[in-house]
């Protein structure tokens, strides 16, 4: 019998760790890695970060080693996109007119950046692959004006990342505040107050109407002077593959708790995907380094015959100024907030309850010890007394334990 041929498209962080896992996890027929990138699986967080502030220009962060693929029995398929999928007879064909068979296939196509939808707003330099960050990185010269569309994460590391290489920064957000989706509106402030103290001019409900060669124009009628622009105003999820193929698409490609899409032999993963998350109890999106990691490794498992619930916590850090901060589970979640330490000091952390008093959030300053546990609370779904998880004598330990 010939060997089964498992087909993942997308090598980024979700695709390369499903091949890897699937073949640790013993499948051994052919695994064939298809990605539109030039480059091997590499993370892509530093490259707002590290990639932009660091002399000499860093080393791009390699998920594999490339023997690892070859020691693997893993073909890599780089510069090659998919480009038609025939779910019925199992037929992935290639932009270079190659036809792959295959068994099972994984949709591991993630989100590009979202460009900036006004006229001009192919002036904007966008930031999602390793060379897009080396477009940016050369602009960023000290005492250039630097003008970020968006106040999401994106948006606020290159800002601090600019402010590093000594630019003038200033963020434009429609929005009334930043963070919108990824923090509560109190701990948002804060990052507001960092970003503000360390000179960064961030204006809020400022839309864009245009940009222009040496400006942004605004809404409201006015202008900013720019000498580079930069849109992190989100991503849009890479589905049109699958929606062509019939594959059920809402947002994301949607799956189940197994990663497995509506058509038999059909899986997603990473941010790609509109994943069921049994504890929740609701679909989720997640754009996360810790998603695209460990959902790629439970579906190539998956894939590979040993199937077991995607139950993840969600989580995400980020680097800004210095500062780490790092979010566990659905902030939005929750209705109040208590604060452990001090919102002044230079670590604290934020645990967000829901009315039962579970926590079903929290957020860290520096504090990835106080997430950690704060991770176990969540998943285990404790409502510790609020006044001993105040309490910086009370250890954190103690109350995760039930
Ligand atoms: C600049 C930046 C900074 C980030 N920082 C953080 C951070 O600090 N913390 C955090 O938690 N997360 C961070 N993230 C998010 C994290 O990196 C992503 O969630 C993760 O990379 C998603 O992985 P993925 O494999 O699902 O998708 P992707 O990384 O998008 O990979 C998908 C791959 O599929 C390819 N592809 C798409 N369509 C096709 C096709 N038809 N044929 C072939 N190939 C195709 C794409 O080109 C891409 O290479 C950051 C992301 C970016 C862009």
């Amino acid at each position: 019998m010939a060997p089964k041929v498992h087909v993942i498209v997308g090598a980024g962080q979700a695709g390369a760790n499903a091949a890897v896992a699937m073949r640790e996890a013993g499948f051994d027929g052919r695994i064939v890695l298809v990605g539109d990138e030039p480059h091997r699986p590499y993370e892509r967080p530093p490259l707002s970060k590290t990639a932009l502030t660091d002399d000499p220009e860093p080393e791009p962060s390699w998920f594999f080693a490339a023997e690892k693929f070859s020691a693997l029995d893993i073909e890599l398929r780089l510069g090659a996109a998919a480009k038609t999928l025939d779910a019925a007879s199992r037929r992935l064909t290639l932009a270079d007119g190659d036809v792959l068979g295959f068994d099972r296939l994984l949709l591991a196509t993630g989100g590009r950046a979202r460009p900036l939808p006004v006229p001009g707003g192919e002036h904007a330099l966008l930031l999602r692959t390793l060379d897009d960050a080396r477009r940016i990185r050369p602009r960023l010269q000290a005492g250039a004006r630097v003008v970020c569309i968006g106040a999401g994460v994106i948006g606020l590391e290159i800002a601090s990342s600019a402010h590093r290489r000594g630019c003038r920064v200033t963020v434009l957000e429609a929005a009334p505040s930043a963070m919108g989706r990824a923090m509560t509106s109190a701990m948002a402030r804060w990052v507001e107050r960092l970003h503000r103290e360390r000179g960064v001019d961030l204006r809020f409900g400022a839309g864009v109407s245009a940009i222009e060669p040496d400006r942004v124009l605004c809404t409201d009628g006015g202008a900013v002077p720019a000498d580079v622009v930069i849109a992190g105003i989100g991503i849009v999820r890479n589905t049109a593959l699958a929606q062509a193929a019939g594959v059920e698409v809402d947002g994301g490609i949607v799956v189940d708790e197994f990663g497995r899409a509506g058509m038999p032999n059909i899986y997603a993963a990473g941010d790609v995907a509109a994943f069921w998350h049994p504890s929740l109890q609701r679909r989720l999106r997640l754009e996360s380094w810790r998603h695209a990691q460990n959902h790629g490794i439970a579906v190539g498992r998956a894939m590979a015959g040993i199937a077991e619930q995607y139950d993840d916590v969600p989580w995400y850090w980020t680097d800004q100024h210095g500062v780490t901060i790092q979010v566990a589970g659905l902030p939005h979640d929750g209705v109040t907030t208590v604060l452990r330490g001090n919102e002044t000091a230079a670590s604290f952390s934020a645990f967000h309850l829901d009315a039962a008093g579970r926590v079903v959030a929290a957020t860290g300053v520096n504090a990835a010890k106080d997430v950690r546990v704060a991770m176990t609370m969540i998943q285990k779904r404790l409502a510790p007394d609020p006044a001993k998880l105040a309490d910086p004598a009370t250890k954190l330990q103690t109350l995760a334990v039930g």
